[in-house]
């Protein structure tokens, strides 16, 4: 079993926070293993809970159309995972103990699939890799660094649905996403809309 399997195997049984008590199924993530390009959330919701799949709900419909606009596709160019594995009840924020108990899985996640470009979507990813008291509205748009990677915090998909008016600053985000693709990863990257 190499590394990536025995940490889906470790979250598929894990019990080190309460969320183990309510969840259906752990969300390890999917994607490419070896992808230029993660993105993370916050946790599954319901959806993704009976799925056991990331972004699987109207949200990850919308994180598709916004992959396939820059020109990715999940299996080829992205890795998708969350900051917590179960998901909170009633789609609550992960509380700090939760967040610290699951954030090593996270870590080495991060450290196999090795991605050049990391998205942080929304508050809690944000404040839970980067820093409990970063605001998603001051830092979203800005490329931070992150142990030698690149990382974009943006909106995430669900506050993109929940007000439409983000959208379009949501794409600037994923422009500059796309441009340091470019820059990193491949020069010849095709997106039909940038
Ligand atoms: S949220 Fe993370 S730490 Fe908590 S039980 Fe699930 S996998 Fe384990």
């Amino acid at each position: 079993m190499d590394e990536l399997e025995q940490i889906r195997a470790e979250v598929l049984t894990c019990r080190k926070c309460t969320l183990c008590e309510t969840r259906h199924n752990p969300v390890f993530g999917e994607g490419n293993r070896h992808a230029p390009v993660m993105c993370i959330g916050e946790g599954p919701g319901y959806y993704e809970d009976m799925a056991g799949k990331p972004f699987v709900g109207k949200s990850g419909e919308l994180l598709d159309k916004i992959f396939l606009a820059c020109g990715f596709t999940r299996d080829k160019h992205v890795f998708i995972a969350n900051i917590v594995k179960c998901r909170p009840p009633e789609n609550r924020n992960p509380k700090a103990d939760e967040m610290a108990a699951c954030l090593p899985y996270l870590y080495r996640q991060i450290e196999l699939v090795d991605p050049k470009i990391i998205i942080l979507l929304g508050s809690t990813a944000l404040k839970g890799l980067i820093d409990p008291n970063a605001r998603i509205t001051r830092l979203r748009g800005q490329w931070l660094e992150w142990q030698n990677r690149w990382v974009m915090p943006t909106y995430h998909p669900s506050a993109l649905l929940r007000n439409p008016e983000l959208k379009r600053d949501a794409w600037e985000d994923f422009k500059k996403v796309i441009d340091k693709y470019r820059e990193t990863v491949d020069p010849a990257h095709y997106s039909k809309y940038h």
